[in-house]
């Protein structure tokens, strides 16, 4: 179907079931779940997995990413990590592909005594909510891991923190949709009245469907006739992301997913299966979308100080993308009036909230009621009501 697939003229009937709009890890992840229920499934995207999920580590961190006062986030992620294994494991065997699931424990570092505070208190908290967080001394933390230097000066461990390789993970969704998926950009949902009733693209094609799904991440925005409850509240946040061959000299580096905090900066260090270190991340909301020079210095600096044999590494990728941030970095997914739908905002938590998002998602496609578990958070229309309210 993919380059081919027919553009129905208006009045012909929907050929599809449902479009998705946009084949990132959320638009690939949601297919495959309607697919399962028996929907005909047509995703549109030019450049299929190159957008914020193509820079993504691919941590699985429902305890290290806990931060203050985001209450409504927490059980979103702590449910999504719970169903990964399973998932992961499904795709895996129904593509034949490995993504790269690992389930070892991560080791969250401090760089200073300030930064030991903080993760301290930070651990109390992801404590108090009944996950899995054990405070080591430096000592302990160099044994699990010998190349950490004399700047990782402590550390917690989070053995319910995993990582899968989401390059892999999209390769393995794309290996299942291929046929489905059509190269191309949507510029417009078309209505009759206020039904959706299917897209237009780039070249004037158009495509009618009894359901369309909105999960092009920060592209959702640019599309003509998309409401506001779905584009208005998404902001990017860009982050500079590297990938570092290890020589083999020095293999295994590392073996699980090194977090620190130096000087009050976030810094991470992912292995991969193949030889190579994700390292990452900044949060820049500036107007840079391409790699940030001075991120990138910083990146390096805070991770040679946990890590001092990463300036023996070999940079083999620099990589900037924008990750789409809503206003309380929950993301938004439900129905938005009849025939559309939305699935986005998942901010720096995307991969991690693929499999319960890709349900999430399939229900407001399918009409079904939506989970009373987190309805309310991820509710759409949450930030537009409240302005309306307020007014
Ligand atoms: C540097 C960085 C590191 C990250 N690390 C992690 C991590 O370790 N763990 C984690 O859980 N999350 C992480 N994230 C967040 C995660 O990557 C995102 O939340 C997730 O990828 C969002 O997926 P998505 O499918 O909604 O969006 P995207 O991956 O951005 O996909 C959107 C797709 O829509 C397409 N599109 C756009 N406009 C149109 C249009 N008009 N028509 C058709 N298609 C269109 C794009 O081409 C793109 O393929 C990270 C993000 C970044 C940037």
């Amino acid at each position: 179907m993919p380059d081919h697939a027919p553009a129905t003229a208006p009045g012909d009937g929907p050929d599809h079931d449902v479009i998705i709009v946009g084949a990132g890890i959320i638009g690939l992840a949601t297919a495959r779940e309607l697919l399962a229920r028996g929907r005909r499934v047509t995703l549109v995207d030019p450049d299929p997995a190159g957008g914020a999920s193509r820079a993504a580590a691919g941590m699985l961190a429902p305890v290290a990413e806990v931060v203050w006062d985001q209450a409504p986030l927490y059980p979103l992620m702590v449910e999504s990590g719970r169903r990964y294994r399973g998932f992961a494991a499904a795709v895996a065997a129904e593509s034949g592909r490995d993504v790269g699931y690992l389930a070892n424990a991560t080791l969250v570092c401090a760089g200073d005594a300030a930064d030991r505070r903080h993760l301290l208190e930070l651990a109390g908290l992801q404590s108090r909510l009944g996950m899995a967080v054990q405070p080591i001394t430096a000592g302990q933390a160099r044994r699990l891991e010998p190349a950490l230097g004399p700047g990782c000066v402590g550390a917690v461990s989070l053995p319910e923190d995993h990582q899968v390789d989401p390059r892999r993970l999209c390769a393995a969704l794309l290996d299942l949709l291929g046929p489905r998926v059509r190269r191309d950009r949507v510029t417009e949902v078309l209505f009759d009245g206020e039904r959706a009733v299917g897209v237009r693209l780039a070249g004037g094609a158009v495509l009618h469907a009894a359901e369309v799904l909105l999960a092009a991440g920060l592209g959702t925005a640019g599309i003509a006739g998309v409401p506001a409850a779905a584009a208005a509240p998404l902001r990017p946040v860009h982050g500079d992301v590297l990938r570092l061959r290890v020589p083999e000299r020095l293999r295994p580096l590392l073996t699980r997913t090194i977090r620190g905090v130096v000087h009050g900066r976030p810094v991470y260090l992912v292995p991969r299966a193949d030889g190579t270190v994700v390292l990452g991340a900044t949060s820049r909301e500036d107007d840079l979308a391409g790699v940030s020079a001075g991120g990138v210095a910083d990146l390096l600096r805070d991770a040679r100080r946990l890590v001092p044999a990463v300036a023996d590494l070999e940079i083999v990728e620099m990589i900037a993308r924008a990750r789409p941030g809503s206003p309380d970095d929950v993301p938004v997914i439900g129905r938005l009036g009849p025939g559309l739908s939305v699935s986005g905002g998942y901010f720096r938590h995307g991969i991690l909230l693929t499999p319960l998002g890709a349900a999430l998602g399939a229900d407001a496609v399918c009409g079904a009621d939506p989970d009373p578990r987190f309805a309310a958070a991820v509710d759409p229309n949450r930030f537009t009501t409240r302005r309306n309210r307020s007014r």
